[in-house]
């Protein structure tokens, strides 16, 4: 097992709480969930610090309102989009899956001018 770094770290009650419920219902100790946690966060947020072509899936759901300035966006980007499915969700909601592969920079650009206008908005790279 790889050497293990402890520090203190403090957390509101609720969110401890929260920890703690979840760890009984999975039977998983804290410290772990909390070393799984912090992993998947690093890895999405410092995927984009260094430059590199990237390739991933974005899914994003937004008011079917949005739907013309999300196409416009889409147009915008054409380059960098591979291909494109359209759903629509039980609670009206338009999802849009988008296979994306680019530099890392007008994929950032991307995601975070689209983020802009959906209710959600998931990247998922697969260049790892
Ligand atoms: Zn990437
Ligand atoms: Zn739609």
């Amino acid at each position: 097992m790889a050497r293990k770094r402890r520090f203190g770290v403090s957390l509101s009650e609720e969110v401890f709480e929260e920890l703690a419920r979840l760890s009984r219902a999975i039977g998983v100790d804290r410290s772990k969930i909390i070393s799984m946690a912090t992993k998947e966060f690093l890895s999405k947020e410092l995927h984009f610090a260094r430059a590199h072509e990237c390739e991933g899936v974005l899914v994003v759901s937004y008011a079917s309102e949005s739907r013309a300035q999300i196409d416009e966006l889409i147009e915008d980007s054409a380059r960098i989009i591979v291909g494109r499915s359209h759903f629509h969700a039980r609670n009206g909601c338009c999802i849009e899956v988008l296979y994306l592969r680019g530099s890392s920079e007008d994929t950032w650009n991307f995601r975070s001018s689209i983020s802009g206008i959906c209710r959600a908005c998931h990247y998922i790279p697969t260049c790892m």
